[in-house]
């Protein structure tokens, strides 16, 4: 069941995903050459405690961390550690914080350094594909919509669109219903409504989107070691249109 919200609780996610997309800012602030993704990842974590609120991600199915941290080939589900971030790498940074009982998930790519040519057009498109996405978010448009200004986005510039992770709805709980994929048709799927909460999410590879999970059961990546990226915003439909509820 799709679970839409009140105005008073859009105003809580709101604060919520506020603090989340500062949290995002201070783990992007601290990518750079000679920076392990524990380093990272423990910013993070102090910061979104500083405000009172709680990382969502930190024991979420045991998840180890406050923040999946994923570098390079990685597309999702990095666990932070020992990696040291290199000149060069793109790091995926994906993080979520609960305040006063609701959720914010926001995630994003930064470079490291100088990144190659190729790096920065696979984050450039990555990035307008969840804003084109963003843009059809208006009440009346489908699921299918959504969908497909992502893959229609990217895959025009030759990248390709992973399948088997989405985007979902969220609000009390970090994944609700529905699940929002990164490919579709127009026009199909679940129509949209003021007071549903989407966190969409289009995870981006360079060559091929086929995939794998490593024996630390949660890193996911690419099986042609290709690079991947991701952004998402947690999006509120409303009369007026989709409000961004992850700005800082
Ligand atoms: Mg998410």
């Amino acid at each position: 069941m799709v679970t839409l919200k009140t105005s008073k609780e859009l105003a809580k996610m709101k604060v919520a995903g506020s603090i989340t997309a500062q949290a995002l800012q201070v783990g992007g602030a601290a990518v750079r050459p000679g920076a392990t993704t524990g380093e990272i990842n423990r910013k993070i974590h102090e910061f979104i405690v500083s405000k009172g609120a709680k990382p969502s991600f930190l024991g979420y199915g045991g998840f180890p961390g406050s923040a999946c941290i994923s570098v390079n080939d990685e597309i999702i589900h990095g666990i932070p550690g020992k990696r040291v971030i290199r000149e060069g790498d793109i790091v995926s940074i994906d993080v979520g914080a609960i305040v006063d009982g609701y959720q914010g998930d926001t995630a994003g790519t930064f470079a490291a350094g100088e990144i190659s040519e190729r790096a920065q057009a696979l984050l450039d498109a990555t990035r307008e594909s969840l804003l084109a996405a963003i843009a059809v978010m208006q009440p009346g448009k489908r699921l299918g919509d959504i969908g497909n200004a992502v893959q229609s986005y990217v895959e025009a510039r030759g990248f390709g669109v992973v399948r088997n992770y989405v985007g979902h709805g969220i609000g009390r709980e970090m994944h609700e219903e529905p699940e929002v994929p990164n490919y579709g048709r127009p026009g199909h799927g679940v129509r949209l409504v003021p007071g549903m909460v989407l966190a969409v999410e289009p995870m981006i590879t360079e060559h091929s989107p086929a995939n794998s999970v490593l024996k630390d059961h949660w890193t996911v990546v690419t099986n042609d070691h290709g690079l991947a990226a991701h952004f998402e915003h947690t999006i509120a439909i409303t009369d007026d249109g989709p409000v961004i509820l992850t700005l800082p």
